[in-house]
């Protein structure tokens, strides 16, 4: 048996999701069990990525399996530099830091990442369609971007009173 993740999930709108997370100077053992806390938690929460902010912590490191195949094939990136090309796809994305909301987000289609691996090593890989979706959606979350920030004056208008509800239920616990 494998002990639950000591990790939770932060949720919106938590002022951690909002802001820029700081480089990794030292990818020592303290973020090296960090990544593989985040790679448990994001199979029990069944998602395709996660970013160190939803977990708390303002470092500039995500991890991703956006191959969902049988066996699990987790990546890890720390320091990520992303570029973006080719036209605007839109698509579907959910953030398991705001369940209550899924938003038809456009993106380019095509994404050129350079990372450090968990060796400090820097790498280079390049995707187009879900997986480079994913790895801007995590990017986006250590520049304190979250795809509600990204909606448009109509979605704003559909998901207002969720997002109102999200915001007072935080105002509540944090008073406790
Ligand atoms: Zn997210």
């Amino acid at each position: 048996m494998v002990n639950p993740s000591p990790l939770t999930i932060v949720r919106y709108p938590d002022p951690v999701l909002s802001q820029r997370a700081a480089p990794i100077e030292d990818i020592d053992q303290e973020v090296r069990d960090l990544a593989s806390n985040m790679v448990q938690l994001m199979y029990e929460a069944d998602g395709v990525g996660l970013a160190a902010p939803q977990v708390g912590v303002s470092k500039r490191l995500f991890v991703a399996d956006t191959r969902q195949s049988e066996s699990p094939e987790p990546m890890v990136f720390i320091n990520p530099e992303i570029t973006t090309e080719g036209e605007q796809d839109v698509a579907e994305e959910g953030c398991l830091s705001i369940p209550e909301i899924r938003l038809m987000v456009p993106r380019p289609i095509r994404a050129k990442i350079r990372a450090q691996d968990l060796d400090g090593e820097w790498f280079e890989m390049e995707t187009d369609e879900f997986p480079a979706r994913v790895w801007q959606h995590e990017f986006d979350h250590l520049e304190g971007r979250l795809i509600v920030d990204r909606m448009t004056p109509r979605e704003r208008l559909v998901h207002r009173k969720t997002l109102k509800t999200l915001r007072e239920a935080y105002e509540i616990e944090r008073m406790d």
